[in-house]
């Protein structure tokens, strides 16, 4: 069975989940009424997205992923460590009006949206 392709874009630009792989959908425009308002889903594999619409705000949509990971608690979260308790990736250079990432490294340019992927590695369970 042949494979159906886009003329717009190609396989490989879609953007991806950075740690299973799986194509998420287009996130929805969110007109950045106040700081720190970020889209954020729940991917299958089980890492939160977070969806930067201008790639200069990671750093907050990061804290809101992290908290978003461990229920809102962001006091939970911020005692939890990266790379032992969570795993951060990047996914960056998206065209929001082709729902697209631009491949081939340094692709960084203004007016490009970013996401922030975060994955507890696993999950500590408190009794
Ligand atoms: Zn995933």
């Amino acid at each position: 069975m042949k494979s159906v392709l886009f003329p717009a874009y190609r396989e490989s630009e879609r953007p991806r989940c950075p740690f299973c792989g799986q194509p998420f959908g287009r996130p929805p425009e969110v007109d950045p009424k106040r700081e720190g308002d970020f889209y954020k889903w729940l991917c299958p594999c089980g890492a939160i997205g977070a969806y930067d619409t201008t790639g200069h705000n990671l750093g907050d949509a990061l804290m809101e992923a992290i908290a978003f990971a461990y229920d809102d608690d962001l006091e939970k979260a911020l005692a939890m460590e990266p790379d032992k308790d969570y795993e951060i990736r990047y996914l960056d250079g998206y065209r929001a009006g082709e729902h697209r990432v631009l491949g081939g490294g340094k692709t960084y340019k203004s007016g490009l949206g970013a996401f922030v992927f975060v994955k507890v590695k696993a999950l500590r369970v408190i009794h």
